[in-house]
């Protein structure tokens, strides 16, 4: 229950220097009102339901200089993550001290692992990456609840959710992590020109998510500009062209998980990504 959820009571309680410690200030006087030290700079890409962090450990060295979170609500799965994330930053420090003393001009990333860090359970790589995977964390939260308790206005630049539970009976469907009031949160966290991302391998489950992007009607017709109105001057749909361009589509459709095994099952993958617009003037 949400009485064994450790949640801060508002972003600027958040300890975040656990989490990310060689992003942390130097300047030792820089503390949050949690009481602990702040950081070089601001969280900005969330995984909402990361599972096993498949999307977070591709993402790390693509983006290696943003600080990246995979928020998961199962205990053990998040344990997993945070363990997989602590190997692979002891593998890459490990890595570079064999650079480092390597009598030969070796580029790093041909050195071949050692055998104290060949035991690859937890990644596949072998190379020396941009960040070192220092970027990413994982944290146990209900994003359900308590996102506006993690991050600030406008703070997020990507939001992801990759694979969402899909509670197929209409009963469960207030169960989903897309919705009105759940879109309106991610709004109120990802920048203007921020980006959330889906991707679900149930067509009705995409279509749900256009349509609560006020993109379908219920009958799953295009809806009209002039229509959609309200949440519509919020977001707005991204375009094939852009997404084929852009490699974050590609780990979220092939580096999760989840992505692995609807692979491996040859289904259907079905991607929307929204732009966050500028907040609308209000007359
Ligand atoms: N995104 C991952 C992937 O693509 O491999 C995992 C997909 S899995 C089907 C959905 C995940 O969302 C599960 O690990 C589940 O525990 C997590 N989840 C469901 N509801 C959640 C919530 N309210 N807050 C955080 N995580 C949640």
């Amino acid at each position: 229950s949400d009485h064994n959820l450790d949640y801060p009571i508002s972003p600027a309680h958040m300890d975040w220097a656990s989490h990310y410690p060689a992003f942390v200030d130097p300047d030792a006087s820089k503390i949050n009102l949690g009481g602990t030290r702040k950081l070089t700079k601001d969280v900005e890409v969330v995984d909402i339901g990361c599972g096993f962090g498949g999307l977070l450990v591709g993402l790390a060295p693509i983006l290696p200089d943003t600080l990246m979170v995979g928020m998961e609500i199962r205990v053990s799965v998040l344990e997993y993550v945070r363990s997989r994330i602590s190997a692979l930053r002891l593998k890459q420090q490990a890595l570079k001290k064999i650079a480092a003393t390597s009598t030969t001009t070796q580029a790093p990333s041909e050195i071949p692992a050692t055998p104290e860090v060949e035991d690859d359970e937890v990644g596949s790589t072998t190379t020396i990456v941009p960040g070192n995977y220092e970027n990413i964390t994982g944290i146990r939260a209900n994003t359900m609840k308590f996102l506006p308790n993690f991050f600030g206005h406008h703070q997020l630049s990507k939001i992801f959710v990759c694979f969402p539970d899909p509670h197929f009976k209409a009963r469960k469907h207030k169960a989903r992590i897309i919705s009105e009031s759940l879109n309106a949160e991610y709004a109120y966290v990802l920048k203007p020109g921020g980006l959330l991302y889906t991707i679900t391998d149930v067509e009705e489950y995409h279509h749900w998510v256009l349509r609560h992007f006020k993109y379908e009607t219920a009958e799953g017709e295009n809806v009209a500009d002039e229509i959609a109105g309200g949440i519509r001057d919020l977001w707005e749909l991204v375009s094939d062209e852009e997404l084929e361009a852009d490699p974050c589509v590609r780990v979220m459709k092939f580096e999760t998980e989840e992505s692995k095994k609807v692979t491996r099952n040859n289904g259907n993958k079905y991607v929307a990504v929204f732009r966050r617009k500028a907040d609308p003037e209000w007359p």
